[in-house]
């Protein structure tokens, strides 16, 4: 077990850590609440039972149990990172013209825009991310969407790729997604083609990830924006304050108050059963369980950080502030 140095430091030893994710994943792989998302038909073919853990540290320690390799979409996960491309691309004060920073306390997918200025809420919520996501600067549809894909490559380390079938089905079956485009094109909030602007969108969506890379994406964001498994950057510097700030306050749905109470990190999570989650400047977590409770974040991932939050005392209001501690090697 992680072991208590003194209040407000926390001494965490590797082994115990190891211990402490397979404790966890063995209390929980037997949790059967929660429904896989079949609103887009492909996402409801994923095997339920499906668990993993994986904690990677700013000094590149990796510690990861259950299906860590299992391939899935990423979904509303991408949304925090086509943010930071948006931001990179434009600046702070452009996009926010574009999209707010207020959280929504609605489901992710509303068909709402701020009463006065028109804008979505924040980028976290499908309506903002869409937003975003038609911000993302090309030449053409192939172009942005390489820009896209090199941008999940500096953040996972590797060549990542589109799920065609999760991609076309989401395609033929978003329309709450086309409808919230159009609204946002009437009153000016877009401006690029609103067809390519929805197939980055869902292209971004169903770029492929493993737990693994979910931690290596945290992680990267926790260690002001360079990967600290291939020591690249990333995103710039800059931004991490504000990705990192509309995670915290609106990255969980209508779940992100309670979230921010309880669990106290910066987290994103995805219909795809995968929660993203920030401990700055010391490690990056990422949690996979596909069934899903009534506001769309894994049943059992909550738990999962929920319990992580407490064992290692990582909220961000306790414990002097995240200030828990991995001794580097074993
Ligand atoms: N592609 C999904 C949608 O737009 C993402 C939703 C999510 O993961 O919250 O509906």
């Amino acid at each position: 077990m992680a072991k208590q140095a003194n209040s407000g430091d926390l001494e965490i030893n590797p082994s115990s850590l190891l211990s402490v994710l397979q404790d966890l994943h063995s209390k929980y792989k037997s949790l059967q609440e929660g429904a896989v998302a079949n609103y887009i038909p492909e996402l409801a073919k994923v095997n339920p039972d499906l668990f993993s853990i994986c904690i990677v540290t700013v000094d590149g320690q990796v510690y990861e149990v259950g299906d860590y390799q299992q391939l899935f979409t990423i979904q509303s996960i991408s949304k925090v990172f086509a943010y930071g491309l948006a931001l990179e691309d434009h600046g702070r004060d452009y996009v926010l013209t574009r999209v707010g920073v207020e959280p929504t306390g609605d489901a992710f997918n509303s068909i709402i825009l701020d009463e006065q200025s028109k804008r979505p809420y924040n980028p976290m919520v499908n309506a903002g991310a869409i937003a975003t996501t038609s911000l993302i600067k090309g030449t053409g549809a192939t172009e942005r969407l390489n820009r896209v894909l090199d941008m999940f490559h500096r953040y996972t380390g590797h060549d990542v790729f589109v799920d065609i079938s999760v991609f076309t089905s989401e395609r033929s079956t978003g329309h709450r997604n086309r409808a919230m485009a159009h609204l946002m094109l009437n009153f000016g909030m877009i401006d690029q083609n609103i067809e390519q602007a929805l197939d980055l969108y869902f292209q971004q969506c169903a770029v492929i990830v493993n737990c693994h890379d979910l931690a290596v994406m945290a992680a990267t964001l926790a260690n002001k924006g360079v990967n600290p498994i291939t020591g690249k950057r990333a995103v710039d510097h800059q931004y991490i304050k504000d990705i990192l700030s509309v995670m915290y306050t609106c990255g969980m749905y209508n779940f992100a108050g309670e979230w921010a109470y309880t669990v106290g990190i910066p987290a994103k999570s995805g219909v795809c059963g995968g929660i993203l989650a920030v401990v700055p400047n010391q490690m990056g977590i990422g949690v996979f369980s596909p069934p899903l409770d009534a506001r769309g974040n894994s049943v059992r991932g909550v738990e999962v950080c929920k319990e992580l939050s407490q064992q290692l005392c990582l909220h961000m209001f306790a414990c002097g502030g995240g200030s828990s501690k991995i001794e580097s090697g074993e």
